[in-house]
């Protein structure tokens, strides 16, 4: 037979755990505390936080997959084809990619990860600093310049198990 329950029991349960906690929480001493006076205290994120998106120009060949997979659509991409000549006579003419525009807004950027995981150049990598907040929703929008100068935020790449 089942067991008869009171009603509101769990909306009872619930609150014992949130008031118990908030008991603990202001009478725990100050140096328990789980936050930081920001900003004249700063964490030190830890090194694989998704902070800002690095953008590593040289890698990127602007073939558009992480602005195609971006669930925001908030990467923007130009780029244009530059013909290279043979090196020796009879060679053939390679064409190149050029990028000239590749803007990601942090405005409407949802920290998915997603275009870093696609991207099969190892153009995009994830930066833990943090401390790009603007006052204007505009100033969000972060250029290639921008991008490439996070690369130097960047951590080394873990080593490799043995
Ligand atoms: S992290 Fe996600 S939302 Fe942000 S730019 Fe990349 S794919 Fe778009
Ligand atoms: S997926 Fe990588 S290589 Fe392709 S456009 Fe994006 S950053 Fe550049």
């Amino acid at each position: 037979m089942a067991t008869p329950t009171i009603p509101g029991g769990g909306m009872l349960t619930g609150l014992k755990v949130t008031f118990t906690t908030m008991i603990k929480t202001l009478f725990q001493p100050k140096k328990n505390l789980k936050t930081v006076n920001y900003p004249k205290v700063k964490e030190e994120p830890h090194a694989r936080a998704r902070g800002v998106i690095a953008l590593d120009q040289d890698a990127c060949t602007v073939c558009m997959l992480c602005a195609r997979q971006c669930p925001d659509w908030c990467i923007y991409i130009e780029g244009h084809k530059e013909e290279k000549q043979p090196e020796t006579p009879g060679g053939r003419v390679k064409v190149r990619s050029e990028l000239d525009r590749f803007d990601i807004d942090y405005a409407l950027c949802m920290y998915c990860g997603i275009c870093v995981e696609v991207c099969p150049f190892d153009a995009l990598f994830w930066s833990p600093d943090y401390e790009y907040s603007e006052l204007s929703m505009g100033k969000m929008l972060h250029d290639k310049d921008r991008l490439q100068n996070w690369l130097t935020t960047v951590p080394d790449a873990p080593a490799l198990e043995s």
